[in-house]
């Protein structure tokens, strides 16, 4: 008991010291007060006006859609104690601090880079980027944090971690901004669509371990080409401070080079032979797709190994996984404590490949979270190696923002599918044409090709399907697209009929 009332004193003392006070607010923001209020201390920092609490510091964002500035008044009313914004409101409230910035999502990210910085001697954060996989390496990232955590946990969670898929120049900050003293271990998404992104996100969260976990065609609209996204992701590992650990993808030529180019320590992992001539300290072996079970390997860190298996879907969640080792490595955490995470870890029930089985049995995987060419091909690959006697269908949506290599890239999916063996194709989307002439050409039959004007308009045709015994028990379904096509409309849509 004295002990633990020793340290949670202490504890207690340090956040006293990180609670934000006006001087805090003024150096990290670098603003200037345009009206002044006795509030010595400061709760915690909001976006939003709706769930803001008494005594919490308003910060206004401008957004695509909607303006901050517009609720400084509902902020206030709900007992904001202070306001970061870019305009001063015609009229400030009495006894609010009110702070005037240039920008005011640079000001989140300094008071989230401030926090950070105080927390320096005690918090390790580990930061995950890569076109594909981010969030799943962060929940993997997480488990094992967490089982190195068990030991120390009592009182605060010493784990902080992205929410969802928050993993933007708001996300992060809000991400980070509730770091306190009992915080051991952080880890975050570091996502983009411009460059320069991912170097202010490294600049706020200053990593002592960054992961790159790939590079692949996504986002191309505002990067260029695959270089413009490499060299986007890169500014992780050049903005990483020398002593900090980058941990790299020795599978991806395009990761590799990056490292090449980097100052500062690494640790490699690979999962192919390609990958392990490099010499990574994190490899797999004798990978063995136990289907709906989940992936089996060896999974070697050092000279230490271990069997194991993962219930995660397909050989890119083998590679997922040992991104996920090597950062637990580089956190200083032990290899028995690694395998014993990855080996309990199973993956939250959300959208990314869910499986579910409709009551005539058919199953469907349910991917329509996302998509881009790497994840694309990654679910196609995942369901082609599920059941032996079974007929399999792809229900396909667009792959946005590719830029002009739209045509080519829906092309190779559609070369994919024929490749794979699928059964039938459904496609809707402006590339569905694209995708429908490369499958043709890789050999299925155009009878098996359908396009469709909407995902509904599909799940007319898969309900056919259903009743005329074309699709049945065992059989998959498997249900992709980027997110703006909405595909779960299909699943919706499907399940609504049951
Ligand atoms: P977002 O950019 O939307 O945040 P993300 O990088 O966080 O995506 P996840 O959400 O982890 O990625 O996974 C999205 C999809 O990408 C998965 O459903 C899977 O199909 C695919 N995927 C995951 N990991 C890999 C990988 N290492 N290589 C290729 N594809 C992957
Ligand atoms: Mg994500």
């Amino acid at each position: 008991g004295t002990v633990k009332q020793y340290f949670d004193d202490r504890q207690e003392a340090i956040n006293g010291l990180l609670r934000w006070n006006r001087h805090h607010l003024l150096a990290a923001t670098e603003g200037v007060v345009i009206a002044d209020s006795k509030a010595g201390i400061f709760e915690n920092i909001s976006i939003d006006s709706r769930t803001l609490r008494t005594g919490d510091v308003f910060v206004a964002l401008k957004g695509e859609s909607f303006d901050g500035h517009h609720y400084i008044d509902a902020a206030v009313q709900a007992g904001a104690a202070a306001v970061v914004a870019e305009q001063a409101p015609v009229e400030c409230t009495s006894g609010v601090l009110y702070i005037q910035v240039r920008d005011s999502l640079q000001a989140l990210g300094q008071l989230a880079a401030y926090r950070r910085q105080l927390l320096k001697g005690s918090l390790k954060v580990a930061a995950i980027t890569g076109s594909s996989g981010k969030t799943t390496v962060k929940e993997l990232v997480a488990a094992i944090f967490n089982e190195a955590l068990l030991p120390v946990r009592c009182g605060v969670d010493p784990l902080l971690k992205t929410k969802g898929n928050f993993n933007n120049l708001v996300g992060l900050p809000l991400s980070l901004l509730p770091a306190e003293a009992g915080h051991r271990l952080a880890v975050l998404e570091m996502g983009m669509n411009a460059p320069g992104e991912i170097a202010q996100l490294t600049k706020i969260a200053d990593p002592d371990i960054g992961c790159i976990n790939n590079v692949h065609p996504a986002h191309l609209l505002g990067l260029g080409d695959l270089h413009g996204v490499a060299a986007a992701k890169g500014e992780l590992f050049t903005g990483m401070r020398t002593d900090a650990v980058r941990v790299v993808n020795c599978d991806d030529p395009l990761v590799r080079s990056l490292a090449d180019r980097a100052k500062g320590k690494q640790i490699g992992f690979a999962a192919s032979a390609a990958g392990r001539r490099y010499n990574p300290l994190v490899r797999s072996t004798r990978q063995v797709n136990l289907g709906e079970q989940g992936m089996r390997f060896t999974l070697h860190i050092g000279s230490w190994k271990r069997r194991i298996t993962v219930s995660l879907h397909g050989s890119h969640n083998v590679s997922n996984c040992l991104a996920a080792a090597a950062v637990g490595h580089a956190a200083g955490i032990g290899s028995e404590t690694i395998a014993h995470a990855l080996i309990n870890h199973a993956p939250a029930g959300d959208k990314r490949l869910a499986i579910a089985e409709l009551p005539g049995g058919l199953k469907v995987v349910n991917d329509a979270y996302n998509a881009n060419p790497a994840s694309m091909a990654a679910g196609l690959h995942t369901v082609a190696s599920f059941g032996a006697q079974c007929r399999r269908v792809a229900a396909l949506g667009d792959m946005l923002e590719l830029g002009p290599s739209s045509e080519r890239l829906h092309a190779d999916i559609g070369s994919l599918v024929a490749q794979l063996g699928y059964d039938r194709l459904l496609l809707t989307g402006s590339f569905a044409g694209a995708v429908a002439d490369a499958a043709r050409k890789g050999g299925m039959n155009t009878e098996n090709i359908q396009i469709f004007p909407s995902p509904q308009a599909m799940a007319d045709a898969v309900w056919r399907m259903l009743a005329e015994g074309a699709l049945g028990k065992g059989d998959w379904l498997l249900i992709k697209g980027s997110r703006g096509m909405r595909m779960e409309q299909l699943f919706d849509e499907l399940l609504h009929r049951i």
